[in-house]
């Protein structure tokens, strides 16, 4: 079966093919680095990864590009609000770039504690303004541009398909109503591309372009970024849903004005929020809580990873301490399973169960992602009993590889701590290998003596094609 995935744009689960065979282009809006990710923006990463993970199993090379802003984004869309990074920078008396480097570091480092796997590329806004400059060119030469007040404005209007998206309609936008209220706007949709002076003359960075020396508005970031390295139409394209009426929107508005080509991105993926107390966790709001937070409160990233994934990436998700206590307790018994399945692993033969439920995992995931159809499939592998120890460990490791639980360092872990039960495992071993010699002599009763041996200490062999496993009776 081919991998599914719900497209925001139509609103359907679609067939997923690449433009080019084998090859998979992928943008994921990255943080802005005024302060850190709060988990709600985790689980966009999550999401994200798990996609990757499901597209490099199927053989796909994945090419995955984020953006760092840090720079120009705004609270608003129009000349109004402030500039998150420059009021971060001013509050903590730093400068923006200093602001920048400490929490792209702080995002980077919770990125790695939740093992999620770091994009090939990561670009930084502000080492593409020459891109961004050359993007704003082409779609000013296209008409869809007008100065007003000092910056350089996107006029929605002019754009036929603007908001098929979000299912927006301009006449519908009223002023004010998904926006701030900025006077030199035409339409209430339409949002900067380019601001000089205007309210930031202080700005600490700017740059010189044809409007005036200044810097760009923040959609425009990832337009320019994405089709930088990914071409001027590429496959997919995720963020949270709260991008999908205004930040997606614009971006597939500008790309498209300056390209002229139709759809641009061919798949748009978003995760549904993580909520709060009610309220969706957002880095303005009062419900804000860092990974750190989880960690201070004893928990570990992995814990809250197994709680994202034990939801759907489209639905809402309610965050709680006791369900993160409840994610934990899975967790704990989950390693406990794993590392109960010793520390050898043995490929399953054809029509082995252990295959079936390997099939089983993986359409789940090809079934738009569910990740929690995945982990039933996991803890089905686990409870089990006809699956050989060694067998559903080579399995377990197979599935580990998309749900990053880390669970191979576990096994690892286990082995090494408890040198009681890694010297009996090699003395188990060392059994198995006498009775292989001895078949291959035909010894037979020498064989059978050694199984009835290893039997009466709770030792059950197994003969498969690929060689002998045991498990604990
Ligand atoms: P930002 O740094 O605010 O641009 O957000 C980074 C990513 O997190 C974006 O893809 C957002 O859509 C996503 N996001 C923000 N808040 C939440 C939330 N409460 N739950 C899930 N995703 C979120
Ligand atoms: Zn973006």
């Amino acid at each position: 079966m081919p991998l599914r995935l719900y497209n925001t744009l139509g609103r359907a689960i679609e067939e997923f093919t690449p433009l080019t065979p084998g090859v998979v282009g992928f943008y994921g809006c990255g943080p802005t680095v005024y302060t850190y990710a709060h988990i709600g923006n985790l689980r966009a990463y999550v999401t994200h990864d798990i996609l990757v993970r499901t597209l490099r199993n199927r053989g796909y090379t994945v090419n995955h590009v984020m953006n760092i802003t840090d720079i120009g984004h705004l609270s608003g869309d129009g000349d109004s609000g402030e500039d998150k990074m420059l009021k971060s920078a001013a509050e903590r008396g730093k400068t923006v770039l200093e602001i920048a480097e400490f929490y792209t570091g702080a995002f980077f480092s919770d990125i790695e504690r939740m093992n999620i796997l770091r994009p090939g590329i990561v670009c930084k806004a502000t080492e593409h303004i020459g891109d961004m400059i050359a993007l704003i060119k082409r779609i000013e030469a296209g008409g869809y541009t007008y100065m007003a007040g000092g910056n350089l404005y996107f006029d929605i209007s002019r754009f036929q398909h603007y908001g098929d998206l979000a299912l927006l309609q301009i006449k519908n936008l009223k002023a004010g109503a998904r926006t701030d209220l900025d006077a030199n706007k035409r339409n209430p949709g339409d949002f900067v591309l380019w601001f000089t002076k205007s309210k930031f003359e202080n700005q600490a960075l700017s740059w010189d372009s044809p409007w005036g020396s200044g810097y760009p508005g923040w959609h425009i970031e990832c337009s320019a970024m994405s089709m930088r390295y990914l071409g001027e139409t590429f496959d997919i394209h995720a963020g949270g849903i709260d991008h999908v009426p205004v930040h997606h929107t614009n971006e597939i508005a500008q790309s498209e004005a300056a390209t002229g080509k139709h759809p641009w991105v061919r798949y748009w993926v978003h995760n549904e929020f993580l909520v709060l107390n009610k309220e969706k966790m957002s880095k303005s709001g009062s419900s804000f809580l860092t990974l750190q937070n989880l960690v201070d409160a004893g928990y570990d990233p992995l814990d809250y990873r197994y709680f994202l994934i034990g939801a759907h990436y489209r639905s809402q998700l309610q965050f709680s301490w006791d369900s993160l206590g409840g994610a934990r307790n899975s967790r704990k018994s989950l390693l406990d399973r794993v590392r109960a399945l010793g520390a050898e692993t043995v490929k399953p033969g054809a029509g082995s169960p252990a295959l079936a439920r390997l099939a089983a995992f993986h359409e789940a995931l090809d079934d738009d992602l569910s990740t929690p159809r995945a982990l039933a499939e996991l803890w089905g592998l686990l409870r089990d009993g006809s699956i050989a120890p060694g067998e559903a460990l080579w399995t377990v490791l197979r599935m580990d590889t998309i749900l990053g639980l880390r669970l191979q360092a576990a096994v690892k872990e286990a082995a090494e701590k408890d040198p009681e039960s890694a010297a009996k495992t090699a003395e188990i071993e060392g059994c198995i290998a006498r009775r292989a010699e001895a078949k291959i002599a035909k010894d037979f009763a020498l064989a059978d003596s050694i199984r009835r041996e290893l039997k009466e200490k709770g030792i059950i062999l197994e003969d498969t094609k690929t060689g002998t496993i045991w498990r604990r009776g």
